[in-house]
């Protein structure tokens, strides 16, 4: 029998990836789609997938599709997210939203007891040890949806309990790897969405492109693997052919390996514990001659440093950070704020928002909200400073 499968962010780079892997699968059947306002795309994947129910974040967008496609039903706004995910009977959600937008979602499916193929590594980011012992509690299997966790978690079913005694990410340091702080001053919005090696959405471009991708990626492998922030490590590795690495307690060290292509990790999660065939470019080592390593350059990208540092405060810090993010990506991508005006933005916000302990969900909400608004106001200052020295997007 098939699987009931739920697409959240479905017309997204995930999304669609996810729907190709799904098509060559006789185990999945898509039960439900969801996006955030592209209604006539996620109509056009209802239709061609043969799904009746379809969730729109945006109400506007969401009324325009019910007057359209009439042959299902239509659920609006956040509260209509959440509805298609506790009522779509669904076996596993893939949740592919972008940034904490994706909480709600998580806390729903894993509530439910519903298993969760996670791409929104933001949700994990910022409902760290909640969502986990939410999984833990339903007996919900969280799955990672991100190349380097869905290595990690391929490689660790080779690690006996007790014998792992540190993992390592790669990072491919994105567009602009090896140049200075100054060299950063007045890059584009078109060179920062240039990503050497992978094909992804606006806000993880920019995040990989600062770096700060790989903070939260050090977050979301704490909170997945239990392994403390001290045994996580990040190499730069321009290639992108291996994903990551686990080195046990006798000193040897496996890697995972391959092309860069998302429907690895994609097929990873919804097939789990079993392996799908894929058509991917196979790689061939030979062919390749070398791969290059080289640590992180810290000055030029302070963001993994921000992000380790709320990770390691705990309590709503890595919330307000991520949220900080969220803003001065989202001012980045508009031309309001400069490329080092990123880590700036963070960087004071995490310093004018006190972080809390987390006691419920609610507290993330709040402080998700707080830390929103200071940022808005800082990206703002910073643009009549900038101004007013008559240096437009010069920070
Ligand atoms: P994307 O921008 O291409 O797609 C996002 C999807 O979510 C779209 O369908 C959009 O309509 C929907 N959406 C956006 N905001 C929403 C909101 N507020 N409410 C409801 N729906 C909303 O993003 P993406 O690159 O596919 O990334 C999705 C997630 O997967 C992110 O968390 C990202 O960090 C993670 N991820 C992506 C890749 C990749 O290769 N693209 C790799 C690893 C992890
Ligand atoms: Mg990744």
């Amino acid at each position: 029998m098939s699987r009931r499968l739920l697409v959240l962010g479905s017309t997204g780079s995930i999304g669609t990836q996810a729907i190709d892997v799904v098509g060559r699968s006789d185990d999945l059947e898509i039960v439900g789609l969801s996006a955030h306002s592209a209604w006539e795309a996620l109509v056009e994947q209802a239709v061609a997938h043969g799904v009746r129910r379809i969730a729109l974040a945006d109400p506007d967008a969401a009324a325009r599709a019910a007057e359209a496609w009439t042959d299902g039903e239509v659920l609006s706004g956040p509260d209509g997210l959440v509805r298609l995910v506790v009522e779509s009977g669904a076996d596993i959600v893939l949740n592919a939203l972008v940034g904490s937008a994706g909480l709600g979602p998580t806390v729903a499916a894993l509530g439910e007891g519903i298993d969760l193929a996670l791409a929104n590594k933001e949700s994990l980011v910022v409902g760290g040890e909640l969502v986990t012992q939410l999984a833990e509690a339903t007996g919900a299997r969280l799955l990672p949806v991100d190349s380097e966790h869905a290595a990690l978690h391929h490689l660790l079913r080779a690690v006996p309990a007790g014998s792992l005694e540190r993992i390592t990410l790669t990072a491919s340091g994105g567009p602009f790897r090896g140049r200075s702080r100054d060299e950063l001053a007045d890059v584009t919005v078109e060179e920062a969405l240039a990503h050497p090696t992978w094909s992804m959405g606006g806000k993880i471009t920019i995040d990989s492109a600062t770096l700060m991708n790989k903070g939260l990626e050090v977050m979301e492998a704490h909170h997945l693997f239990g392994v403390p922030y001290e045994k996580i490590e990040v190499v730069v590795h321009p290639q992108s052919i291996v994903h990551a690495l686990v080195e046990t307690v006798d000193g040897a060290q496996l890697a995972h390996l391959g092309l860069p292509d998302m429907r690895i990790a994609i097929a990873y999660a919804l097939h789990h514990p079993e392996l799908a065939d894929l058509p991917t470019r196979r790689l061939r080592l030979a062919e390749l001659g070398r791969l290059e390593f080289e640590p992180v350059d810290e000055e030029a990208f302070p963001c993994l440093r921000l992000a380790r540092q709320a990770a390691q405060a705990g309590g709503t810090a890595p919330c307000i950070l991520n949220a900080a993010n969220e803003v001065a990506v989202h001012a980045f991508l508009e031309g309001r704020l400069a490329f080092l005006g990123i880590p700036e933005v963070i960087d004071a916000t995490l310093q004018e928002v006190p972080a809390g302990p987390v006691e419920a969900f609610e507290s993330l909400y709040e402080a998700d909200h707080a830390a929103r608004e200071a940022a808005r106001r800082i990206v703002e200052r910073l643009g009549e400073r900038a101004a007013a020295r008559g240096g437009a997007g010069e920070l």
